[in-house]
C-alpha cells in the first residue's frame, strides 16, 4: 500500500468489484484496521487507512455499517461506511486478501506505468459525514 505522493490526477474509472461485493457487517470488528481503496499510485493500490469504531447506520445504503475514524482526516475525522467498503489491514483475512488481488488485477495493469496518485472517484462524503459509493448514490437522495 501507498502513501499519498505530491501529485495526483483524477481518472473516472468503473470499479469492478466493491458494489458486487457480499461481506457481512459482523466481518469487521471495533479496533481493526481497514483501508478504503481509493486508486492507485505508484503501481500499487492507495486508499484511506482508517480504524474501525463502532456499530453505524449508513444511511445511504439503509444497511449497518462502521464509523471509522481517520487520523489524517482533519475536519471529517469521522466517517461512516459500508462493510463492503473496508478491507482488512490489521490482519490477512482470506476474504480481504481475494479481493485486494481482484482490485489489483482489474487495475495496476490498466494504469501500467503511471507513477503519480491517480483517484478513480468512486467514493464521496456526505455532509452528515457518510462515506458513499459511487454506485451507492441513488436519485433523489
Ligand atoms: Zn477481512
Amino acid at each position: 500500500m501507498s502513501q499519498h505522493p505530491r501529485t495526483s490526477a483524477f481518472a473516472p474509472t468503473p470499479d469492478p468489484l466493491t458494489p458486487d461485493r457480499d461481506v457481512t457487517h459482523q466481518h469487521f470488528r471495533a479496533g481493526e484496521t481497514v483501508v478504503v481503496l481509493k486508486g492507485v499510485a505508484g503501481g500499487e493500490l492507495w486508499g484511506d487507512s482508517m480504524r474501525v469504531v463502532a456499530p453505524s447506520w449508513h444511511t445511504p445504503t439503509d444497511e449497518d455499517g462502521w464509523r471509522l475514524r481517520d487520523a489524517t482526516g482533519g475536519a471529517q475525522s469521522y466517517v461512516t461506511a459500508h462493510p463492503r467498503y473496508l478491507v482488512h489491514l490489521s490482519r490477512r483475512c482470506p476474504d480481504c486478501v481475494i479481493h485486494l488481488r481482484a482490485m489489483e488485477d482489474a487495475l495496476l495493469a490498466r494504469f501500467a506505468g503511471r507513477e503519480e496518485l491517480i483517484d478513480c472517484g468512486w467514493y464521496t462524503t456526505t455532509a452528515l459525514g457518510h462515506l458513499v459509493h459511487i454506485a451507492d448514490i441513488r436519485g433523489g437522495r
